[in-house]
């Protein structure tokens, strides 16, 4: 096939990301071509916790994090995604760390929304399934919880339409410049996409693009997954989201009698997504949980899945790159771009719109 469209901005990854841009695209009356090399939310996206609060400990994230769960409460632009499940979120710190938690409670508390520090007593009074030990302190957000990740792309994509053309299954294989600018991208399958704005939003695979014009982003692949656990005899209406920064485990209720949890990898992965889990990660995610959730322990894992999620060193960004001019990147966030993406999308939107002229 060989065809050329003219749209004034290109975006390529239709995961949360690409697609929270489209949607802010339209919303200014910019035509999109949203190009996606598989489904969209085929990625990282479509396996994600959906986990969403408000406070945050990377600090260059925590506008994006206050600004998007504000965005994620109120269901959208338009009141019409999917409703955050208020399941409540406890982030949890070992006593030592007790000053960042006060502080992340009056991040929160700054956004004008509810917080409260939790000490281990309180935490097992409220969350009768948690044992959490003794020395351990939490920051507990009620209106906190989590997302549908799949389920909320496609309503932010159903928003992003008309004004967005998709073409799903198709790899962008080739930036294309005119003198210093960006002037589209060209895909395997022989569509040419002119426009003077090209986001960027492939994860890992936008370091090999960007690289054909001589930017230079430093990614890698992280290894991230989850093993869901039947849990027998436990009331799991009480379960929050918990987060452990001790341990790098987290979890969520997944459905009344299933537990979705997972830990902290530093492995990297291959760019695929296996919906299985290793033994030696199932051994990983209950040891994580061993003090707060021991009958993680002995419980039946029913299934999982192992994916990846672009890893940078330095926090992920959007940025609008100098040369060539026009092209804006948005990767790297390492297991969190999924409760940011509201903010960010809009934020990659008024770069690029300001691009097109
Ligand atoms: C198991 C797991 C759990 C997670 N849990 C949470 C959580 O609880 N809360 C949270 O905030 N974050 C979480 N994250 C992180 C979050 O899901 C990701 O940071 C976010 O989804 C990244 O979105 P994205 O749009 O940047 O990338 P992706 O969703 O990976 O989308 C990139 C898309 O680009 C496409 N693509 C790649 N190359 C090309 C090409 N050449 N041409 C066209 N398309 C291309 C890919 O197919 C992919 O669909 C989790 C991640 C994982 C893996």
């Amino acid at each position: 096939m060989t065809e050329t469209i003219s749209a004034d901005a290109v975006i390529v990854g239709g995961g949360v990301l690409g697609v929270a841009t489209a949607e802010r695209l339209a919303a200014r009356k910019r035509s999109v071509v949203l190009i996606e090399r598989s489904e969209i939310a085929g990625g990282a996206t479509g396996i994600s916790g959906g986990l969403v609060r408000c406070s945050e400990t990377v600090p260059e994230y925590r506008p994006w994090a206050r600004s998007g769960f504000h965005i994620y409460l109120r269901r959208g632009w338009r009141g019409r995604w999917p409703a955050v499940r208020e399941a409540g979120s406890l982030r949890l710190f070992a006593s030592r760390h007790l000053q960042e938690a006060i502080d992340q409670v009056s991040l929160v508390h700054k956004a004008a929304l509810p917080a409260m520090l939790l000490d281990s007593s309180e935490m097992r009074r409220r969350f009768p399934t948690l044992l959490v030990p003794h020395g351990v302190v939490a920051v507990y957000e009620p209106q906190a919880g989590w997302l549908p990740a799949a389920e909320l792309t496609t309503a932010m994509l159903a928003e992003a339409t008309p004004a967005t053309t998709i073409l799903p299954r198709s790899r962008v294989v080739e930036l294309l410049t005119a003198g210093d600018r960006i002037a589209g991208v060209r895909t395997a399958d022989g569509v040419t996409v002119k426009a003077p704005t090209v986001l960027l939003a492939a994860g890992l695979a936008s370091a090999e693009l960007a690289a054909q014009v001589g930017v230079r982003l430093p990614l890698a692949n992280r290894r991230i997954g989850y093993c869901l656990f039947q849990a027998r005899g436990v009331d799991l209406n009480t379960l929050p989201t918990v987060v452990d920064t001790r341990s790098g485990g987290w979890l969520r209720p997944w459905d009344r009698h299933t537990v979705l949890a997972g830990t902290r990898s530093s492995a990297a992965g291959a760019d695929t997504i296996n919906h299985s889990v290793s033994a030696a990660e199932i051994d990983r995610v209950r040891s994580s949980w061993s003090d707060c959730y021991p009958e993680l322990a002995v419980a039946r894992v029913v299934g999982g899945v192992t994916g990846y999620d672009a890893f940078s060193e330095s926090p992920g960004a959007v940025q609008a790159w100098p040369d060539p001019q026009g092209l804006v990147t948005a990767v790297g966030w390492n297991g969190s771009g999924f409760k940011l993406a509201p903010a960010l999308g809009d934020y990659a939107a008024s770069l690029m719109s300001g691009l097109i002229g």
